[in-house]
């Protein structure tokens, strides 16, 4: 069965649609007309039986009434008329005596082929079975593939037995228009198929050949191409293929301009750390390396670039390993509320040094259930963007609440805000806006890309809003977990 499958897919592939679907509509309308001419010798066959029937019938008693309680009837007048009736009716007609002599015709009409023995022998058992012998009544029944009908008779006050029959199976004749009809039909249906097949195909067919050139097209690069074109009054399923086309080459350009947009950036963020190693490298070498004050201020900013080349080279590893499932989640139930003012209060610093107000409103004891270092991760990120990009008021606002039962994070600056463009493509690995910032904490630019990779993740859902002037909202929805939770895994280790 899989094989035939298999064998059927084969020769679908290998061939154009419009061969495939001509090839089916004839092999479909071959099966129709079979089944039809099937259908139709089975009627013509019924119909031909009954007409015959009712002919022996009306045959049988035109002679019964002609000939039945007749005396003094010339042989010769009742062989003629009995050959009449046979030409007449096209019927085979005996008349038999009874000792089963055929007597008319006579017997130079007699036919060769036929067993009278058997027929007398047959045609008397019917008449005593079905008749019981009484005179006029006829009895019809097969025999040898005839339809036969037999009555019992008086002629000059001698019995006679009167037997017609008639061949059952159809005739060529009565198949002959038939089968002309059916030759005319098929002649007809292949031609029609031909046409529907042509039109069907060139439906379905050219589009996709078209778009076929048009996808090897973009697979070389070229994100011009619009597959828009191929679908204008073409079918449904055409016209999506073609929207998701569009869609594909859309986010392939888009991935292709954020891949270059992306080395550009990386080799820029390289290349600044390394141009500085090397130029303090060469002062060591050249200048400060015997005055140790001034080669340990030169081996500082080394180490500095070199943490800072490190950490980009980190957090690009954090991402494609949270991305690719390498890091798998550890859940664990834990106080979100203790670890959100954990985390907050590693800013501290900023308050102190350079006048950093940090606005917290938590509501206190809010389990949930999530991979504890990767959220502090989410947390740090987005408090340390609010402190980079927060107005000069120099305050951020941080939330932890209960919201329509999930428990929510959100933290607010009073930057310059997001433009409504940029919303979605900040998310990205490696966008940063074109602006350049003051930034008390050093970013890699990876910063979102890491809570984004971390979030989905988990499947939470977060976003931004964002008021050019006002100011920007981040926000994180965790998932709910009773105290319980957090005991009963705990239970669960005891065990
Ligand atoms: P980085 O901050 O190191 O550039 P991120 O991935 O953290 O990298 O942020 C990407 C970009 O998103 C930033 O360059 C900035 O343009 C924008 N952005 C992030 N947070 C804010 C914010 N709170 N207000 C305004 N813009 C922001």
């Amino acid at each position: 069965m899989a094989m035939r499958e298999r064998n059927l897919k084969s020769i679908v592939k290998n061939h154009s649609i419009g061969t495939v679907l001509w090839f089916s509509l004839i092999s479909l309308l071959f099966i129709v007309i079979v089944a039809l001419s099937i259908g139709q010798s089975i009627l013509l066959s019924s119909s031909y039986r009954d007409q015959v029937k009712t002919e022996q019938l009306y045959v049988c008693r035109e002679i019964y009434e002609d000939l039945n309680g007749k005396e003094n009837l010339d042989a010769q007048y009742v062989n003629a008329y009995i050959i009449r009736k046979v030409i007449s009716s096209g019927e085979s007609i005996y008349v038999f005596n009874a000792s089963g002599e055929v007597i008319f015709p006579f017997s130079g009409a007699y036919d060769e082929e036929n067993d009278y023995a058997k027929i007398f022998t047959n045609l008397t058992e019917k008449i005593l079975k079905y008749t019981d012998g009484k005179i006029g009544d006829s009895v019809g029944y097969m025999q040898s593939k005839h339809y036969c009908r037999a009555c019992v008779f008086n002629v000059n006050g001698q019995l006679l037995y009167l037997y017609l029959s008639a061949d059952a199976s159809l005739g060529g004749e009565m198949l002959a228009p038939l089968i002309s009809q059916i030759i005319f039909v098929g002649f007809v249906v292949i031609i029609l198929s031909f046409l529907f097949a042509a039109m069907i195909s060139s439906g379905i067919g050219d589009p996709i050949t078209s778009i076929n050139k048009k996808a090897k097209k973009l697979a070389k690069g070229d994100f011009s191409v619009d597959f828009k074109d191929d679908a204008y009054g073409s079918y449904m399923e055409i016209s999506e293929l073609s929207e998701t086309l569009n869609y594909a080459r859309d986010e392939l350009s888009k991935a292709d301009s954020m891949q270059k947009e992306l080395i550009a950036n990386v080799s820029h963020d390289f290349k600044t750390p390394l141009t500085m190693i090397k130029a303090y490298a060469s002062m060591i070498q050249e200048i400060s390396g015997e005055d140790p004050e001034k080669r340990n201020k030169h081996c500082q900013v080394i180490i500095n670039e070199s943490d800072r080349l490190a950490n980009l080279v980190n957090d690009m590893l954090d991402i494609s390993k949270i991305r690719s499932g390498i890091n798998a989640l550890k859940s664990s139930v834990f106080n979100l509320s203790e670890y959100t003012v954990d985390i907050i209060d590693r800013f501290g610093y900023l308050t102190e040094s350079q006048g950093y107000t940090f606005n917290v409103d938590v509501t206190p004891d809010l389990f949930t259930e999530a991979d504890k270092d990767k959220i502090g991760q989410v947390i740090y990120n987005l408090v340390g963007n609010a402190v980079n990009y927060t107005g000069d008021d120099k305050t951020i606002y941080i939330r932890l609440y209960e919201m329509n039962g999930v428990i929510r994070f959100d933290v607010r600056d009073t930057g310059v805000g997001i433009k409504k463009e940029d919303i979605d493509t900040i998310w990205d690995r490696y966008y940063r806006s074109k602006e350049t910032h003051k930034r008390p904490i050093k970013g890699t630019g990876l910063g979102l890309s890491i809570v984004k990779a971390i979030l989905t993740k988990h499947g939470f859902n977060f976003g931004v809003t964002s008021e050019i002037g006002v100011g920007s909202v981040f926000f994180v929805d965790f998932p709910h977990r009773a105290v319980w939770d957090i005991e009963s895994d705990q239970d669960e280790e005891n065990n």
